[in-house]
This record gives structure tokens, sequence and C-alpha cells, in this order.
């Protein structure tokens, strides 16, 4: 079947086309950050509205695309297509509805089958689109913006939660620093840009819940203890070392994330790890994963750079298991701002 899949959860609009076999035959992002950048963060209205301006011209692309993959006259006629599939939940409610509107007067129109997506399972098949072997029983990282989670998946569709964060998300840590810092927004890639230059051990910042005995995590202090260390620095009349606050600040973020993947990995006796989610692309987090998987004689799969953060491939390789499986979704389904992800659906 060739399906169309749709994201718009959060601040990108996206699209994209997969074939029968899984191959990504369009994978289109339009990301909103710039319109979103001067307020410090994603303003919800915004992204509404972004989503509505940007959908059609998203999905014209992706049509453009998948013809030139498969050596056919552009645009793919809307007519060629056996699905069309949507990110319903988690994320910004007005975000959502923009898609799932958008999907369901496709599916109704061209008369074919309707499919409903979780986003957070998007992220564990981002693992699928840089290996498409890639096969559970894995444990999974999962950070983003909105979430910190080690799940353990059993198989496709089946994910018990071992351990989450009980306050911010790792990604929203990074965002709120690089704002103390004055860095902008978002703030992961420009707070691993600045580590790149400075020395992970000259301040030594907390590494909460490290040796808790769960499988839970707590950034809030850690971005206080930043926060705080920033402020001081400035009062006192001192410069702020930007790129040694960076790295020190990251390292003890992955220092808690490692230790933890290492106990889900002993507990679980899982054979592969993978991450997912937009802070998935920071290199120092990816290099401690191959350093520890390599040690535990562990296969570590992660998504390709350009699939970290919000895209609608992922979203498209659900889409595909979910069209195998015949779990169609009716056109009366409603976009939810909470999803599960034990509870997918
Ligand atoms: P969720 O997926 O939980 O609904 P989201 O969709 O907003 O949340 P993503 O788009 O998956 O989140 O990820 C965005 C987050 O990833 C932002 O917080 C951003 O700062 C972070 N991020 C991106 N690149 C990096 C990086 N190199 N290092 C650390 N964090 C990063
Ligand atoms: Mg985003
Ligand atoms: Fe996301």
């Amino acid at each position: 079947p060739l399906i169309l899949a749709i994201e718009s959860s959060c601040d990108e609009t996206a699209a994209a086309v997969t074939d029968g076999t899984g191959r990504l035959l369009a994978d289109v992002i339009a990301s909103q950050v710039d319109f979103h950048a001067r307020f410090g963060g994603v303003v919800p209205e915004i992204a509404s509205r972004k989503h509505i301006e940007a959908i059609c011209g998203v999905c014209d692309a992706a049509l453009e695309e998948a013809a030139a993959a498969l050596g056919q006259p552009a645009p793919l006629p809307w007519n060629r297509l056996d699905a069309v599939a949507v990110t319903y939940a988690p994320g910004l409610v007005g975000a959502l509805v923009v898609g799932v509107a958008f999907a369901k007067g496709a599916a109704w129109a061209l008369d074919i089958p309707f499919i409903v997506a979780n986003h957070l399972e998007g992220h564990l098949y981002a693992n699928k689109i840089g290996a498409p072997d890639f096969a559970p029983p894995a444990v999974v990282s999962l950070v983003s913006g909105g979430n910190t989670l080690l799940v353990h998946m059993a198989d496709w569709g089946r994910y018990q939660v071992l351990g989450s964060t009980i306050d911010d998300a790792v990604g929203e840590a990074f965002d709120k620093v690089a704002k103390a810092l004055g860095l902008g927004y978002p703030g992961g890639p420009a707070i691993s840009r600045f580590a790149a230059q400075g020395n992970p051990a000259a301040i030594d910042f907390p590494r909460a819940m490290m040796r808790s005995g769960n499988l839970d995590f707590s950034l809030s202090g850690l971005k206080t203890a930043v926060v705080n260390y920033v402020n001081q620095q400035r009062q006192t009349g001192q410069a702020v070392p930007v790129a040694d606050v960076c790295a020190s600040f990251q390292q003890a973020v992955v220092d808690v994330q490692i230790a933890k993947a290492r106990t889900a990995l002993q507990q679980t006796g899982a054979p592969t790890f993978c991450l997912g989610g937009g802070v998935a692309a920071n290199p120092v987090l990816r290099e401690a994963y191959q350093q520890l998987c390599a040690e535990m004689g562990v296969q570590l799969v992660l998504p390709p750079l350009s699939s970290c953060g919000d895209n609608a491939g992922m979203i498209a390789l659900v889409a595909l298991d979910r069209y195998r499986a015949g779990k169609f979704a009716p056109l009366d389904a409603d976009a939810a701002a909470g999803a599960n992800l034990e509870e997918p659906y």
C-alpha cells in the first residue's frame, strides 16, 4: 500500500509517504521554530495557525517527492493513496486538531482507511528508519521536549514504562538552561554546540536520583542548580563560562541517563537498546550509549539524526503496521492532548 502520514503535534508540520515495504518515499518537515523563538518557547495559538497555513503545501511536497522516488510524473495523484494516517495524541490539542481534521477530510474524500498513531510510539518507530531490521525486545530511552521515559518494548505495540521523570523532561531542561544562558530556543542544539568547546568536569552539578534505586528521573533540581550558578556569577561580577556550564550540565544529564539505562538493561536482560525523541540527536549522549552498549554486549540502534525530532516518517511506519493489522480508526476519532504509551490508542 501507499500511505500518507501527517504529524502536527507540536511545532513541526510534517508529511511522509511509505510503501508496503516500509521504505519512505517522502519525508517532508516544515518547522515553525523561527515563529516561536522570539517568545522563548512554543506558543500553542501560533502553532495551530501555522499548521493551517503549512499543511496543504507540506502534503503536496510529500506527494511530489513520492512520485520522484517512484520514478513517476509528479505529483503522485491523491487517488493513488491506500490510507491516510495522522498523529492523534499526545501533544498540543489545537495543533493536533489541524492534522487530524485534514487527514480525516482526505480519507473521507478518497474513501480510503483512516489510521491514527501515537506520537510517542512514533518516536520509537523512528529507529526503524535507519535500521529496517530492528526488532524488539528492547529497552528504549525516550527523551524529548515533553517526555523522559525508560520503556521495555516486548514487541511492537507492547510497551511497559520502567521509569519516567517526576518533574521536567530532559529536552525541557536543555531548553530552560539555554534560556537562562541567553542561548535562545530551542536550547538543545545550542547547548550541545557550546558544550563541545567546554570542560564537562568544570562544575560539579547534581546527578539527581542517580542512586535512587528505581528508574525514575528528576531534572528540575539540576536546572535550578545551573540557573543559581549562572546568577551567582553575574551577581559577583564574574564572567559566565558558557561552554563549561553547557558541558558540565550536559554531562550531569548524560551520567544519570547512562546509569539508569544500565540498570534497565540488567533488569530486563534485553539484547537491544534504542533511543527516541529530539534529545536523541545529542552527540555526547549517543557516544555514551555506544560505550555502554559495547561494554555490556548489547546491540545499539539509534534513529538517524534527521529523524530524532518530530517528523512524519516515523508516523508512516507506525501506520504501516496498523494498516497490516487492519486497525483503522472511525472518522469521528478525536485528537487528544494526553495519551499513555502503554495503551497507545
Ligand atoms: P514530545 O515528543 O515529548 O511530545 P516534542 O515533540 O516537543 O515533545 P521533540 O521534538 O521530540 O519534542 O524534541 C524536542 C526537544 O529536543 C527540545 O527540547 C530540544 O531542545 C531537544 N533537542 C534537540 N536537539 C538536541 C540536542 N542536540 N541535545 C539536546 N537536546 C536536543
Ligand atoms: Mg519541535
Ligand atoms: Fe516529539
